[in-house]
This record gives C-alpha cells, sequence and structure tokens, in this order.
C-alpha cells in the first residue's frame, strides 16, 4: 500500500515542499522516540502496578513464600526501570526500538508465566492491549515480537489449561481466543503497513528532494557567479564593482578616508584584434587582467566592466604621492611583453584617477570622472596616466552643453562654410576649394571645426551636419559655376562615423543629382586614420564615389600608421600632405625627408599631391622643387567666407 503524496504534488513551491517534508520527517523521527518512551513509560507503570500486585496477592493474600515474592516484586521493578533507563541513555531510536521490543517479548512472557496461576487464562490481556499499541508502531520489530510473545504464551496457556488443576479451558472458548488474535494481528499488519509506508515514504521524498534543492543550491551559486563575474577573466564584472564600491564609499565616508578608481583602457587594443585575431585579443585581456591581479595588493579590486576597459579600486589612500606610485607599478606591469601564439605583443594602457570624495560621491560619478581623466591620458600620448581636476571636468560640462547646443544649430542654422583655396603649383591658379565649416555660436561666437566635430562624431550628428555641409558646398559650387566664375573642384571633410552609414552613397548621389553639380567638380576628403578604421567597408564605398567620377583626397597622410599595402589598395586621386611636416621644412631635416618621400610616392603611385599649411616662402618652394602639385595655406589663402571667394574668384577670371 502506498501512502498517498497528493499533499506534496499539488502547486507549492520546492522551498515549501521541502519545508513540510522536513516537518514531517522531523514529526516521524520524532515519534520512534516518543513511541519509545510512551511504551516505556506504559511498561514501567505496568512493572510497577504487577509488583505490587504481585506482593499484596501472593504475599499478602496467598501467603506464598517471602523470598519468592520479593524475587518477582524486584524483577518486575527492575525490568520497569530497565524501561526507563534504556529511553534516557541517548541510543539511537531503533536500537532503543529493538531493545524495547526485547525487553516487552519477556516481560510478556514473564507476566503470562507469573500470573497464570493468579489470572487463568485471562492473562492474554495484557498481550492483547500491547498488541493494540504495537499496531501503530512504525518499525516492524516491536510487533513481531508482540506477536512471537503472544504466539508462546497461548501455546503456554494452552499446555497449562491442559494440566493445570486450577483452571480448565474449554476447546470453543479457546478458539474464539486464537481468532481473536489473529484478527488483530491482521488489523495490527494493515494498520503497521500503512503507518511504516507513511514513514518511509516521507523519508524517500525526503532524501529526493534534498537532492533536487542540493542541485538548485549549487545552480543558484552558478548564477550568481556569473551575474558578478566577467565570463572571460573572472574578474568581478561591473555590478560587483558597483556593490564592492558602493560598500567602500560607506566605508571611507565613515572612516574619513580617500579612496581612487583608476579607469584603465588598453591603448590601440583594436589593432592587436584586428591584426592577430580576436582569439589572441580575449587571450590578452586574460593575462593583463592576471598581471593587474598579480601586481596590486590582495585588498585592492580589479574589474572588467568591458572590451578593454578595467577598473581598480583602491582603499584607504593616504597621500597623493601613493596614487602615483600605485599608477607607474600598472604602467610598469604591462611594459613586458605577452607571449601569445608564439608572438610577443607589447601593449601599454591609458589610465585615469577619480579620488573620492574630490571626484564624486557615488560609484557612477566616480568611474564617469575616472573615464574622463583616462581620456586626457590617452589624448596626451599613450601609456600615460591622468588624475582628475576641476578643470578637467568643468572641459566636460562645457563639452556636454556644447552638445546640447550642437543639436539646435542645424535647425537655427547657425553654421556657416568657409572655403580655403586650393592653387596649382605650375600656373599658380586656383583649381580648387576645400570647404571648411564654422560655427556661429549665439554667446561664444566663431567656434572652430576641431573643437565640435569630435563631439558631434561622438553623438552622431555628424551624419546631419555633413549632409548639410555637403549639400551646402556642392549647391555653392554650382551656383559660382552657373554665375560664371570658373570651374572649379570642391574639396569636402567626410569623418570616419559618415561611413558608417550605410545611405551615405545615395545621400551623395541624391545631393549631386539635387545640386547638378557634375561629378568632376566634388572632391571628398577623408583622413588616413579614418580610412583605416573601417577598411574594407569604406574602401568599398570609395570605389563607388569614384566610379561615380567624385574625386578622392587622403588628408593628413602619414600622421597615422601609414600602410603602403593599405595605400595601395584605396582608390585615391590625391594625397594631402599634414601641415605638420609641411611646418618642419627648413627647421628640421626629417620632415623635410618625410615631405619629399610622400611626393615621391604618391608620383610613382600616379596620385597627386596636395600640400597643407604653407605659411612661409621657404616651404613653397621646397615644395616647388619637389614637384609638389597643389598648395593650400595662409601663404595664399586663409579659409573664407562666400562673398570673399567671390571676388577671388570674379578677380582670377
Ligand atoms: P583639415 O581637413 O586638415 O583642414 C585644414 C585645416 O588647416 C583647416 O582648419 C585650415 O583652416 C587649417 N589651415 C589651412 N592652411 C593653414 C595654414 O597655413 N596654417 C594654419 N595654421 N592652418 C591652416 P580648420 O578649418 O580649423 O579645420 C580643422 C579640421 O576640422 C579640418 O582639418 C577637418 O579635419 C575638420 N573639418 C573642417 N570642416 C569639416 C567638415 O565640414 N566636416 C568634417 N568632417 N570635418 C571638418
Ligand atoms: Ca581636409
Amino acid at each position: 500500500m502506498k501512502y498517498n503524496g497528493n499533499k506534496y504534488s499539488n502547486k507549492r513551491n520546492i522551498p515549501s515542499i521541502i519545508k513540510a517534508i522536513q516537518q514531517e520527517t522531523a514529526d516521524s523521527n520524532m515519534t520512534i522516540e516518543f513511541e519509545n518512551i510512551m511504551v516505556s513509560m506504559f511498561a514501567s507503570v505496568l512493572l510497577f502496578l504487577a509488583s505490587i500486585a504481585n506482593f499484596v496477592i501472593r504475599y499478602i493474600v496467598q501467603s506464598q513464600n517471602l523470598k519468592v515474592c520479593l524475587f518477582n516484586t524486584l524483577l518486575f521493578l527492575f525490568i520497569g526501570i530497565a524501561f526507563e533507563v534504556v529511553t534516557r541513555m541517548g541510543l539511537r531510536a531503533n536500537l532503543v526500538t529493538l531493545i524495547i521490543s526485547g525487553l516487552s517479548f519477556s516481560t510478556l512472557i514473564y507476566i503470562t508465566i507469573a500470573f497464570y496461576d493468579v489470572i487463568g487464562p485471562a492473562i492474554w490481556t495484557v498481550a492483547f492491549i500491547q498488541l493494540l499499541m504495537a499496531m501503530i508502531r512504525i518499525t516492524k520489530v516491536m510487533m513481531y515480537s508482540l506477536v512471537l510473545a503472544i504466539i508462546m504464551s497461548n501455546i503456554y496457556i494452552l499446555y497449562h489449561s491442559l494440566h493445570s488443576p486450577f483452571f480448565h479451558m474449554g476447546s470453543v472458548y479457546y478458539i474464539v481466543q486464537i481468532v481473536l488474535f489473529m484478527i488483530v494481528c491482521i488489523i495490527s499488519a494493515v494498520v503497521h503497513n500503512v503507518n511504516a509506508n507513511r514513514y518511509h515514504w516521507v523519508n524517500k521524498q525526503y532524501t529526493e528532494l534534498m537532492e533536487k534543492n542540493k542541485l538548485i543550491i549549487s545552480s543558484k551559486k552558478q548564477i550568481k557567479h556569473l551575474a558578478y563575474h566577467d565570463y572571460l577573466t573572472g574578474l568581478p564584472n561591473r555590478m560587483a564593482l558597483s556593490e564592492k564600491l558602493n560598500h567602500s564609499i560607506l566605508l571611507s565616508s565613515n572612516m574619513k578616508k580617500m579612496l581612487v578608481v583608476m579607469f584603465l583602457d588598453l591603448d590601440d587594443f583594436k589593432i592587436v584584434n584586428d591584426t592577430m585575431g580576436h582569439d589572441i585579443g580575449d587571450q590578452l585581456l586574460i593575462e593583463v587582467s592576471k598581471r593587474l591581479v598579480n601586481t596590486l595588493h590582495k585588498c585592492d579590486t580589479v574589474a572588467r566592466i568591458g572590451g578593454d576597459e578595467f577598473i581598480i579600486l583602491v582603499e584607504d589612500i593616504k597621500d597623493m604621492n601613493y596614487i602615483d606610485i600605485i599608477s607607474k607599478k600598472i604602467l610598469n606591469c604591462l611594459n613586458e611583453p605577452f607571449r601569445l601564439n608564439n608572438q610577443d605583443c607589447f601593449v601599454t594602457t591609458s589610465i585615469g584617477v577619480a579620488i573620492y570624495p574630490n571626484d564624486g560621491e557615488n560609484p557612477e560619478e566616480l568611474i564617469k570622472n575616472a573615464d574622463i581623466a583616462m581620456y586626457k591620458a590617452k589624448g596626451k600620448d599613450k601609456n600615460q596616466y591622468e588624475i582628475c581636476t576641476p578643470t578637467l571636468k568643468m572641459k566636460i560640462v562645457e563639452t556636454v552643453e556644447m552638445n546640447n547646443s550642437l543639436c539646435q544649430a542645424l535647425e537655427r542654422n547657425e553654421f556657416e562654410l568657409y572655403y580655403q583655396p586650393q592653387l596649382s603649383c605650375n600656373s599658380n591658379e586656383i583649381v580648387g576649394l576645400e570647404a571648411l565649416i564654422r560655427w556661429n555660436h549665439p554667446k561664444l561666437g566663431m567656434v572652430y571645426p576641431l573643437e565640435f566635430i569630435p563631439i558631434a562624431e561622438q553623438t552622431n550628428l555628424i551624419i546631419s551636419i555633413g549632409e548639410w555641409v555637403l549639400r551646402t558646398a556642392c549647391k555653392q559650387n554650382k551656383m559660382w559655376q552657373d554665375s560664371g566664375l570658373p570651374r572649379i573642384r570642391i574639396g569636402v571633410n567626410v569623418s570616419a562615423k559618415q561611413f558608417q552609414n550605410s545611405n551615405l552613397v545615395k545621400d551623395v548621389e541624391g545631393i549631386i543629382r539635387e545640386t547638378g553639380l557634375d561629378y568632376k567638380y566634388l572632391e571628398l576628403e577623408i583622413t588616413e586614420s579614418a580610412a583605416m578604421k573601417g577598411k574594407d567597408n569604406i574602401i568599398k564605398t570609395l570605389r563607388v564615389f569614384k566610379k561615380m567620377g567624385i574625386h578622392i583626397a587622403i588628408d593628413d597622410f602619414g600622421t597615422e600608421y601609414s600602410s603602403l599595402n593599405y595605400l595601395r589598395q584605396l582608390p585615391a586621386d590625391s594625397i594631402k600632405i599634414p601641415m605638420t611636416f609641411i611646418q618642419g621644412i627648413g627647421v628640421n631635416n626629417k620632415d623635410e625627408a618625410i615631405t619629399k618621400a610622400i611626393i615621391i610616392l604618391a608620383k610613382n603611385m600616379g596620385l597627386s599631391v596636395i600640400a597643407e599649411g604653407v605659411e612661409k616662402k621657404n616651404q613653397l618652394d621646397f615644395l616647388n622643387q619637389g614637384m609638389c602639385d597643389e598648395i593650400q595655406g595662409f601663404y595664399y589663402f586663409k579659409p573664407m567666407p562666400v562673398h570673399e571667394v567671390e571676388i577671388l574668384l570674379k578677380k582670377s577670371l
């Protein structure tokens, strides 16, 4: 017979079921112990009464031998005490049950023998009561021992009733007694079975659920680990860092101490990923994290919060010197090359430092300010650290303000295009104009592109600004051409972000069609670094432009990582030598050598060369001698507004 477990199978959650089963099991275990105590109590009381009854009946009523009477009385008392002692010895419940069963068995046989001559066959009622009690017991041993005792005492009663001079039991009476015993035995067995099954079922369920619970606990632990750790390096992640930082801030504020948040960003990690593959990139991140952890103290926290960005939390900072020491230690620990895939990989990092409480009172603010300082460090040079300052924070506030007003600048028509002429070295004639954007800020006055273009690039505003520049420049050129002014090329700067816009080709095509300018009078200028960023995609787009007949110029050539192989693939028409090299002419031999080399390289590749930022006669002479094609610079003209260009172009007619 199975115990009905519906109680646990309805829609209760696992913890509540476990709780119920734990309770049930505890109850069951208690039942065995409780039953043992009850049986012992019952037996010891019974034996105490039996000892008194024995003495009274045998000695006082029947005047039997005192020694025999006392022996029986003491024996009953002794067994009664034995029952009590067994339950109090702290033995295992099952062992106690076994001993009690043995004692009950012997007591029953002994009572039958001892009182048969006093009570006669009715002595079996004692066993009967015992048996009724045994049927609710969980362990079988007590029941078996009682049944055995009943059988044996019945054999004794039968034997004695046949030979006793006092009691003669009729066979009907005897048969009724046997049948009654059998019925009680069967009922006892059934009731006992139900009880025992229930107990075992509960135990089994409990064990199974405990196993499940263990699994749940271990997967919960795993989930928690994943939620708080970086999958790649095993370091704490942003969430764990935030919690830790909150806690550390609280401690530092109570103890009036400083704590430091360092924002680390690996320099040129993208190049490692692009050139060596993402697997090596991942390996590098793991190795870097190991070095950081080994370099810092155990009490410092190193977390990875994204790509190649790590945050280090150092508590209990005594003075500013300590920050310098730790920062240098971190920079130094990355000096040694990393051996990855049998190659030495060199890596540097830029660190931004924010200090609690000066640079923020919560994790977000501290991380943000450390990030700001890190950008400043990256801007300075590679492998540097920078501590956050009020000026730095002010600059960011300004940037945010500028960004807000940038959003409205287009609608408010605050942008204006200036044009800087480009002259042919041979004819000294204007052969092109570069469109350069200016922002007429209502409060700040004229703002130059280097101040706002990087912000516009960060916020993607550059897409709509770029479109406006292109439309305005093409329209203007077409207007000049239509008004009879010389048909010259107009150069428009296109930033890398604009190339990420999948509609760029369509937009350019649309604007050209809309303005009616011939493709050949448009030049798109893209910086070498921008062209390097999205290599394949940019080359594809540039090829489409080139096919349309648009002129392509590579701006600032040679300032970044020039790859000759890459240059070979670029569908360019001209190269622009940056101002930094031109201004080194007559000052620095190396700049002169580079300028010459760029011209020779371009010529050999069939590209024309424009020198930018020419301010002096000696620079012009040097370039003329070197066979440069075109010149752009203050020596001839500065960037100028529309009406000034018009005057100039009219003059040139
Ligand atoms: P760039 O493309 O290298 O433009 C040339 C910059 O050099 C211009 O600065 C120009 O005024 C300056 N320049 C030219 N000749 C001389 C010279 O002889 N001496 C000196 N000191 N400077 C000279 P500007 O107008 O401030 O533009 C700075 C940069 O802003 C540009 O560098 C270009 O990268 C970016 N930019 C300008 N307009 C746009 C635009 O419409 N779109 C995008 N994406 N970027 C633009
Ligand atoms: Ca340019």
